[in-house]
């Protein structure tokens, strides 16, 4: 099978993009592994502080519905194992797809935190929590404690919430090599500044600004109440770890220590909370296994490893694109602007036409512009990240002008 274009990934960031190229008369196809299409979006349903609820399994459904009816072609359950420049893309099926252009839009994954006891039935990735909540309609459980401070602890949190459970708290994890900085009162103060905006009332998102300082991060780790402050209706416990998860046979309590604020243990301060599910929250990863054939640089204001890319979303291979979570981890509305853009920019390599060049131009401001009002911010720094990727792709531009020239 030859086609135009082969998206691989059918979270939001893929899907836009699978719709934009199939208007212009395209031939696509969309490879994922999970048997629905949406990623990462099928789980998801919060509030958005502008826009009203945000019921990520029905976009996902509208937007699969949409690019059928535009001629898309959905191979699911078909996982992908490598491209090979050209492009051939080997799969899990028995026939390889070859295909003028790819666009990689594999999302994300979670990072593990481990803590004794992870292993019992009722522990698991907040991801995993959010489908299965969500999407399934399966609580996790009645009493839930969640261990890691973040933005996704947050958003599950109050979804688990409106699912009628009750949330004992989000807890700190404990110190040690999967977390350091994440594992301390005060640096974790410093991070939630940068969510200031997600919170639920004006006072918090003060506070949450004002805790940009150094001093205040200082004084708020100080004075921060033991028994933790309620967002969203959730204890967010900042000076107590959860360092164990116990039962006999699935998940009967968590094991929790206060904090001082450097991160330190109070001696003593060792408390048994009864609940029947764990759910982890150690951070996201883009998915960058696929992108072996070009250039991938470390940068973790992203998130990690990510391909080197242009604002084109092209990256070093030839007619090789990316776009959504494996740039860099944001919300799903970015993913869905960059796929869009993914798809401009590939029309513009096929066409060279002015009309095409320009799309580009303004889909990245809308891009941008969608940034700026993000309701959720996954990574504090990720403007730094995006400049230094913009850094990067200029120098690598440079560089391989210069090889050129030289030969
Ligand atoms: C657990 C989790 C929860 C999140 N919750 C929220 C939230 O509540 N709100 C929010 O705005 N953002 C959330 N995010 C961020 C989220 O990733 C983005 O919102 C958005 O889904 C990213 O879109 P994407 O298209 O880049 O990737 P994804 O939505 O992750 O989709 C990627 C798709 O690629 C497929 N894939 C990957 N590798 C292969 C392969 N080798 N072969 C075949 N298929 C493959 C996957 O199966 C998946 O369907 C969450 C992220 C994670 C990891």
């Amino acid at each position: 099978m030859h086609i135009d274009v082969a998206i691989i990934g059918s979270g939001p960031a893929g899907l836009c993009a699978a719709i934009t190229l199939a208007k212009k008369q395209r031939s696509v196809v969309v490879l994922d592994e999970q048997r629905k299409a949406g990623g990462k979006l099928i789980g998801q349903l919060h509030e958005d502080p502008k826009e009203g609820w945000w019921i990520g399994r029905q976009i996902a459904e509208q937007m699969q519905r949409e690019a059928e009816q535009a001629g898309v072609t959905f191979l699911l359950q078909r996982e992908v194992w490598a491209i090979e420049p050209g492009w051939t893309i080997k799969t899990s099926g028995h026939q390889d797809i070859t295909a003028s252009y790819v666009i990689l839009a594999t999302g994300a994954q979670e990072k593990p935190t481990p803590v004794p006891g992870w292993t019992l039935p009722g522990t698991m990735a907040i991801g995993a929590a959010q489908v299965l909540n969500n999407y399934e309609r399966v609580r996790p459980g009645k009493r839930i404690a969640i261990m890691g401070v973040d933005p996704l602890a947050f958003t599950v949190a109050q979804e688990l919430k409106l699912a009628g459970a009750e949330v004992v708290g989000i807890f700190l994890p404990p110190e040690g090599l999967f977390a350091t900085e994440k594992a301390k009162p005060q640096s974790t103060i410093g991070y939630l500044s940068t969510m200031a905006h997600l919170a639920p009332n004006p006072w918090l998102r003060l506070a949450g600004s004002m805790a940009k300082h150094q001093l205040i991060q200082k004084m708020g780790s100080r004075f921060y109440p033991k028994a933790g402050m309620k967002v969203f209706g959730v204890p967010l416990r900042l000076r107590q770890a959860l360092i164990a998860i116990e039962g006999a046979n699935q998940v009967e309590a968590i094991q929790t220590v206060k904090l001082h604020r450097d991160g330190k243990i109070i001696k003593g301060s060792e408390e048994s909370i009864l609940v029947d599910a764990v759910c982890i929250s150690g951070g996201l990863l883009p998915l960058v296994e696929l992108a072996s054939s070009c250039k991938t640089v470390n940068i973790d204001e992203l998130g990690g490893y990510v391909p080197l890319h242009s604002e084109e979303m092209e990256t070093s291979k030839e007619k090789l694109y990316v776009c959504g979570n494996i740039t860099g981890i944001e919300g799903a509305k970015i993913a869905m602007e960059q796929g869009k853009l993914a798809a401009m920019s590939i029309e513009h390599k096929m066409t060279g036409s002015e009309q095409a060049m320009c799309d580009v131009k303004m889909q990245i401001d809308e891009v941008e512009r969608v940034r700026k009002h993000a309701a959720i911010t996954f990574m504090p720094n990720l403007l730094d990240g995006r400049k230094k990727m913009k850094q990067l792709w200029d120098k690598f531009q440079q560089e391989s002008r210069d090889t050129y020239e030289v030969r």
